[in-house]
């Protein structure tokens, strides 16, 4: 084999690593990606509470492989990974030849099963899911300056963040700051500080996180576990709570789901 061939599908941390790896190898590597830039994703949190732009978290994987002259990247959607005739097929059709196959394509958000929450409920994983988000948290403060139902105004102003893991307690962190400093002298009808966040930690919370969320006075539904979406009032449904009063403002910070490309 003179200059193996090696496809590299995602340009996430893994893919990215390949590629710089695999720079100024014998190799011709090929990165596809179905997106033009990278995301760093650990701060997707600060663009869906408005703290810093897209562009602050976001780069080309062009630029950034720019230097691997051995590296030729390519904006395609793999479909599907035909392991026998060692091809990768692209949504448009094409296939690409390897001899050498990096499969970086990541994971995405699950619903445990319930996809029909996801109309309701916003994941975050991507830009589009944090600027989704961002829209959200911001006109649930707008609505609430228009309202005059003071039970609906608090409704308006609960926000549930399912899943305790290190993105639901940074955007509940990030969510007690807004509320109590950022917007605090830009409305006249609302409190913006009495806003809440519930964080439905389906497991176990350590100690540490415990400790944070109190702080930013989130309330925390230990364990309670979800079970079924209430479509009538918008709330959710706890396995281990008869109910929990409604509040349409849920974001999804739950569990991962490897991203498939089938085989
Ligand atoms: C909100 C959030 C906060 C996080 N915070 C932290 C943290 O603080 N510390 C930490 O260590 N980790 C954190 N993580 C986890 C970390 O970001 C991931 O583990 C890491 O991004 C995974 O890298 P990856 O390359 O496997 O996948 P990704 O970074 O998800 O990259 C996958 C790439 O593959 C592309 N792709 C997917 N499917 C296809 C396809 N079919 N065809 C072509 N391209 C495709 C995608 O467009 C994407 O660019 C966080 C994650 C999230 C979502």
């Amino acid at each position: 084999m003179s200059q193996p061939h090696v496809v590299v599908i995602g340009g996430g941390f893994a893919g990215l690593s390949a590629g710089r790896v695999l720079r100024n190898t014998n190799c011709r590597v090929t990165l596809l990606d179905r997106r033009n830039h990278h995301v760093f994703q650990p701060l997707l949190y600060q663009v869906a509470t408005a703290t810093l732009s897209p562009g602050d978290i976001a780069a080309p994987i062009r630029w950034i492989l720019r230097k691997a002259r051995n590296v030729r990247v390519l904006l395609a959607e793999a479909t599907r990974i035909d392991v026998a005739a060692r091809q990768v097929h692209l949504s448009d059709g094409s296939p690409i030849a390897y001899d050498f196959l990096v499969v970086g394509t990541g994971a995405s958000h699950t619903y445990f099963g319930h996809n029909e929450w996801g109309i309701h409920a916003q994941g975050l994983k991507t830009l589009e899911d944090a600027l989704e988000m961002r829209r959200r948290l911001l006109l649930a403060f707008e609505r609430a300056e228009r309202e005059s139902d003071p039970a609906r105004q608090r409704e308006l102003l609960t926000f549930v963040l399912v899943g305790g893991g290190p993105t639901g307690v940074e955007l509940a962190g990030t969510l007690a700051e807004i509320a109590r400093q950022t917007l605090r002298d830009e409305f006249r009808s609302i409190d913006t500080s009495a806003a809440r966040a519930s964080d439905s930690a389906c497991w176990r919370f350590s100690g540490l996180k415990k400790s944070w969320v109190n702080d930013t006075r989130a309330s925390v539904w230990n364990r309670s576990g979800l079970a079924s979406w209430n479509r009538r009032n918008s709330s959710l449904v706890g396995s281990t709570m008869r109910n929990v009063s409604p509040m349409r403002n849920v974001n999804f910070c739950a569990s991962r789901r490897r991203t498939i490309v089938s085989f």
